[in-house]
């Protein structure tokens, strides 16, 4: 039996092992079933290379519980350890390795966020317990240890009889910590972190209900048998090829991550690269609802089929952590802060893979099947408008892609969008004009307006899309994006030449300050204009650059103060009502006329409420009558 002090400088490492690493200390079992996989993967890689002579077995990795002696074990059948490794790799390494982690992160302690992600491996098990032991016996013809360790830095060595080959962690757990030694709590974990582990773990037994005979008597008992409760999936649906998977498969696997999950995706990518980094995973497209955060934050993370979190920012661009499924990739550094993440080299490139490879998968969609790709576009486009919003090189793969509805159902590409319009929306300075609605039924009289004309109108509802329509315009030559209301309208208005004005420029002197003086002058600036007779009397539009501030104020991004609303009313001078109100015989019926002819602009943009509405009802009550 050897007796010893283990090599550490840092005298009190364990207590500050517990402190460091409180708030995420259910780790511990992940870093020893990490341990367990590591052992197991090691003996068939020897068995392979012939090293080691006959069957190795099915390998399997057991957690016990252990409630009366207050003790968890885990046991592998890996390669084991001799005592010169127990002393090699417990002792000095493993020591060194975390006294060297808490030297570089000392000032950093309570972002978790570094801390959790960074297995302390075997020493994260004094987290949890007074005692820890381990009996080991290499797969080389040596006995088998016995190390035990009580959290100071004493430990005991010495030799055992364990015949069996492989590794046997027991855990002592303490009295804070008792959660540990419940049935629920582990199988907790066990999901949460060893779900698809590669080597199977089993946790108990439980009762497997047989099928009955076929020649079984009516009211025969089906038989039940025993078996191990694996709580893994060892081979999940991202280690196999695309070749290997069905549509069927696939949509099992997105079952398997989100079992609460009861719409179907809308499709995946499988990812797959072993050079320059490795990284291999499934993404899925889910139907995207026009609330943002909620959604975000669904893909898991793993590292050689570890569990290490699901929150993947600074991995993937923020426009596709609205996307679901699963990354796998050991070339994550996960011991830095997410600031630094981003300006790492290997992360950038991975970053840039994956948005090369989503926009790839669009293109191939929208080139093999237009006609589903439109069916599903408003369920993608915030994703693909969010990246071409924020991803310089995804904008530009989005121009094959990225779809313009119009009112009437038709999905255009921008291309397609430029050739259509281009005789009928181009102003005088040769300025494409693209009319756009962002909601069908507020702005139905003006969409109504201009398609009268043979405009196209473009229904852009998404949140962030004043934002995206901003980038389009610098990115684009001579575009000018105007809502169906927006003030810019005029310069299409204007170029109905070859309507007349009914009244003489005398008239419309005289006409201005009349109307000015029944309507406030700080919320709305007239405006004379000869329209069709048939349009509206007033129309209010919005200047579209204060609309548009405003909106990405909303949705973020804001850069100034709140805007004063603002209106311009257009009086068109071609109305019947319009002459009516210069041609009144009272002010109090010219009044009446002006109010009732600016409420029905506001009513038909939906701005009539409360006292106002039940002002205009009134007032149209007393003159229907
Ligand atoms: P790491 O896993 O990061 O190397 P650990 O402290 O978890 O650090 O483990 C140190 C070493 O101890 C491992 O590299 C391995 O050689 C050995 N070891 C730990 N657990 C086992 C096990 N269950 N079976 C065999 N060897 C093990």
């Amino acid at each position: 039996m050897a007796k010893g002090k283990i090599n550490v400088s840092v005298e009190n490492i364990f207590p500050l092992i517990k402190k460091f690493l409180y708030s995420d200390h259910e780790i511990f079992l992940r870093e020893l079933i990490s341990n367990a996989t590591d052992a197991s993967s090691k003996l068939k890689h020897l068995s392979s290379l012939g090293e080691i002579k006959g069957d190795i077995g099915n390998l399997q990795i057991e957690i016990k519980i252990d409630k009366k002696g207050k003790k968890l074990h885990i046991i592998d059948q890996g390669i084991g350890m001799t005592s010169k490794e127990v002393t090699k790799y417990i002792n000095e390494v493993a020591f060194s390795g975390a006294e060297e982690f808490l030297e570089k992160y000392k000032d950093s302690g309570k972002d978790t966020g570094i801390i959790g992600h960074f297995g302390l491996g075997f020493y994260s098990s004094f987290m949890v317990s007074d005692k820890v032991e381990i009996i080991t016996k290499s797969y080389k013809d040596e006995p088998a240890a016995h190390w035990e360790c009580d959290g100071s830095p004493e430990f005991s060595l010495k030799k055992t009889n364990k015949k069996e080959r492989g590794t046997e962690i027991i855990l002592h757990i303490n009295k804070d910590s008792k959660e540990f030694l419940e049935e629920s709590k582990i199988t907790e974990l066990l999901r949460k972190y060893n779900k698809f582990m590669p080597v199977p773990i089993k946790f108990g037994t439980r009762e497997e209900t047989l099928p009955l005979p076929k020649d079984a008597k009516k009211d025969a008992k089906p038989k039940t048998q025993t078996v191990d409760n694996i709580i893994n999936n060892s081979s999940p649906a991202w280690t196999k090829t695309p070749s290997e998977l069905s549509d069927e498969d696939y949509k099992n696997f997105y079952r398997e991550l989100y079992p609460m999950q009861f719409e179907e995706p809308l499709f995946n990518i499988h990812l797959n690269v072993d050079y320059p980094f490795n990284l291999t995973g499934i993404l899925y497209f889910p139907k995207i609802k026009n609330d943002l955060n909620i959604q975000k934050d669904k893909i898991q993370l793993y590292q050689n089929q570890v569990f290490v979190t699901d929150n993947v920012e600074g991995i993937v661009p923020e426009f596709l952590t609205l996307l679901r499924g699963v990354i796998d990739s050991p070339d994550i550094p996960l011991n830095v802060s997410r600031s630094y993440l981003q300006a790492d080299g290997a992360v950038k490139k991975i970053s840039n893979y994956i948005t090369r490879k989503v926009a790839d998968k669009l293109n191939s969609l929208f080139k093999k099947d237009r006609k589903s790709y439109e069916d599903k576009w408003n369920d993608i486009k915030v994703v693909v408008e969010y990246g071409m919003l924020t991803e310089d090189k995804f904008f530009e793969k989005a121009n094959s892609f990225a779809l313009y509805p119009t009112t009437n159902n038709k999905y255009l590409t921008f291309d397609e969008l430029e050739k259509n319009i281009k005789d009928n929306q181009t102003d005088k300075d040769g300025k494409l004009i693209i009319l756009y609605a962002s909601d069908i039924n507020e702005q139905h009289s003006y969409i109504k307006a201009a398609e009268e004309k043979n405009y196209k109108v473009l229904l852009l509802d998404s949140p962030i899309i004043s934002h995206l329509i901003q980038k389009l315009e610098t990115k684009k030559e001579k575009i000018s994006f105007v809502r169906v209301d927006g003030d810019s309208i005029e310069n299409l208005i204007k170029k109905d030449e070859d309507i007349v004005s009914k009244l003489s420029d005398k008239e419309r002197e005289k006409l201005k300050p009349l109307i000015e003086k029944v309507i406030p002058s700080e919320k709305y600036t007239v405006k004379l204009e000869p329209m069709d007779s048939k349009a509206m009397p007033f129309i209010l539009i919005q200047p579209e650059f204060m609309r548009r501030m405003k909106e990405m104020q909303q949705t973020g991004g804001g850069m100034m103060g709140s805007f004063p609303e603002m209106h311009t009313l257009i009086v068109n001078t071609n109305h019947t009502i319009v002459s009516q109100i210069l041609n009144s015989k009272t002010p109090k019926k010219r009044e009446n006329l002006i109010n009732q002819a600016l409420d029905l602009a506001k009513l038909s943009q939906n701005l009539l409420k409360g006292e106002e509405l039940t002002e205009f009802i009134n007032r149209s009550l007393k003159m229907v009558k």
